[in-house]
């Protein structure tokens, strides 16, 4: 267990990634970094894990007092590696161009963000190391480029076939051309609509007339019935006068 630890982890970190001069109780005695995974040993020395677990498999004593040393008893510093891991660090890739500072423990995170981290060209085949911040201005130029239309039609592009794949354009041709066969239904629609309004309105108007001139009609018989009736009264008194006259 210890072991596999050893070969993972790397001595203390240089000193000089440090803004701020680390304090001196932060340094390791073996490695003269500042102190990486903390551990005390029974004497109250400590050490970087690394450092002291090489140096006890050469001799079971303590580096600072010569005191014996027993490995299964050392101690890992949780709250000192949390305050290390507070200390506000400059990124290693400054010499290239990054100003950023960020505590020690951010480091890993920040280094899969630096525009300054040097990384490999991320398409298969390319040997090309470059600056994060050149990948966008590499990618049109790499001859590995290879990537997924991002319509989601499935073709891989490569730096040839992309300028002739139009998948898109088809798409965008055929969505257009549905819209205005859309807009001509809802046009056409809105003509029937309106001609058929003006049908109403129309026949709207000769009701209208039919029934005036059926009011005129009744009209017209009732004022023919009075006049039939005042004639017949009239001629009923005229032929009674005419009667009485002869
Ligand atoms: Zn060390
Ligand atoms: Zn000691
Ligand atoms: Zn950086
Ligand atoms: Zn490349
Ligand atoms: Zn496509």
């Amino acid at each position: 267990m210890a072991e596999a630890d050893v070969s993972t982890q790397s001595g203390g970190y240089d000193v000089e990634l440090f803004v701020n001069p680390p304090d001196y109780d932060l340094i390791c005695t073996i490695c003269q970094g500042v102190l990486r995974c903390p551990v005390r040993s029974a004497c109250h020395h400590i050490f970087c894990k690394k450092c002291i677990l090489q140096w006890l498999r050469r001799q079971e004593t303590c580096p600072c007092c010569r005191k014996p040393v027993n490995p299964s008893l050392i101690f890992v510093m949780f709250k000192l590696t949390k305050s290390i891991g507070r200390l506000k660090i400059k990124c290693k890739n400054e010499i290239r161009g990054c100003a950023d500072t960020f505590p020690l423990s951010e480091q890993y995170s920040h280094s899969l963000s630096c525009l300054y981290e040097l990384i490999p060209c991320p398409y298969q085949g390319c040997k090309v190391q470059l600056l994060r911040r050149d990948l966008d201005a590499h990618a049109p130029n790499c001859e590995h480029w290879r990537q997924p239309c991002h319509m989601g039609c499935g073709t891989v592009l490569t730096q040839s076939t992309q300028a002739q794949h139009n998948c898109y354009k088809e798409l965008r041709q055929e969505y257009e051309t549905k819209q205005r066969n859309h807009r001509a239904i809802a046009m056409a629609l809105q003509r029937k609509m309106r001609r058929m309004q003006s049908t109403m309105a129309h026949m709207k108007r000769q009701i209208g007339l039919i029934c005036e001139s059926l009011e005129v009609m009744d009209d017209l018989h009732e004022v023919e019935e009075g006049v039939d009736l005042g004639e017949s009264s009239s001629s009923s008194s005229g032929t009674s006068s005419a009667n009485s006259n002869s």
